[in-house]
């Protein structure tokens, strides 16, 4: 690279802001200025963005975990895991689940909580969402995705005639607030995804919607970021043998913040139809 040398303790600062900003990924090997203006003849020539996803070919599957695997979480208790994995798997219903998740004492952020989330929606709705991890509003309610990125995800999800009330069923991998809304540790995850790798095989959606990074990287066990997979189908394969078509997509609340990115959701919105209608869910 060329370019003024640039010191060390002033690179850091950039780095450090571009992380505070949320921008903790790189998606290429060279930076891109978006504000260089195309050459003329470059730019007459460009074809037109192919965006059209409609009365095309049927979307293909990709095979289960096509992303990079994470290695295994070195866990202080494993046996936690254990414990909610067979708990887990005694449930036979989905109401058997809610009942063992607010009974189940081995989380610990279950004790700074004033609510177990567990699920909105309408249980056996062709569409499953797993988000992260309830925020202050959902604490407080005791449901989730009801606080302001809640509300985006709602209007998105109406602008292609879904509504939790008939079509969706919504939870997260966490079902308790992390304080302070922090990133829930690999433990923390990794004890509630036994949970919510149950309740998917009990809610037998037709397709699951992973919103944002974390879910995406917890249910498909991946390092890959959410940059890289957003929009691109894959399948989680459950422990009852069945697959389930998946979709990560970009979190409201990053949407909130990078309102530019909507128009990917919005292509991840229309894929997710047109992969319902081929599944004769619609
Ligand atoms: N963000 C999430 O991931 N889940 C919620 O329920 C609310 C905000």
């Amino acid at each position: 690279m060329t370019g003024p040398a640039i010191a060390r303790e002033d690179l850091a600062s950039l780095l450090k802001w571009y992380v505070d900003n949320g921008i903790d990924e790189t998606i290429g090997e060279e930076a891109v200025d978006r504000f260089a203006a195309p050459p003329p003849a470059a730019a007459a020539n460009a074809p037109a963005p192919a965006i059209e996803l409609r009365n095309t070919a049927p979307t293909p599957i990709r095979p289960a975990t096509p992303f990079p695997a994470r290695a295994p979480v070195p866990l202080e208790s494993p046996q936690l895991v254990e414990d909610a994995r067979e708990l887990a798997r005694r449930c036979v219903t989905i109401a058997d689940l809610e009942t063992a998740i607010r009974a189940f004492e081995g989380c610990a952020i279950k004790r700074t909580a004033k609510h177990t989330v567990f699920a909105d929606g309408v249980a056996g709705a062709p569409v499953m969402v797993v988000g992260e991890a309830p925020g202050a509003d959902e604490d407080r309610l005791g449901k989730p995705f009801v606080g302001v990125s809640g509300q985006l995800m709602d209007r998105m999800f109406d602008a292609i005639g879904m509504s939790r009330e008939r079509d969706l069923y919504i939870t997260n991998i966490l079902f308790w607030r992390p304080p302070g809304n922090r990133t829930p540790t690999l433990a923390e995850q990794a004890i509630c995804l036994a949970f919510t790798r149950r309740h998917i095989e009990l809610a037998k959606p037709k397709v699951l919607v992973l919103a944002g990074g974390t879910a995406a990287k917890a249910v498909l066990d991946t390092t890959e970021g959410i940059m890289r997979m957003r929009g691109k189908w894959t399948s989680v394969r459950l422990d009852d043998g069945s697959e389930v078509p998946t979709l990560p997509t970009f979190h409201p609340a990053y949407l909130l913040r990078t309102p530019a990115s909507k128009r990917q959701s919005w292509l991840d919105l229309l894929a997710l139809d047109k992969k319902l209608k081929e599944l004769g869910g619609r």
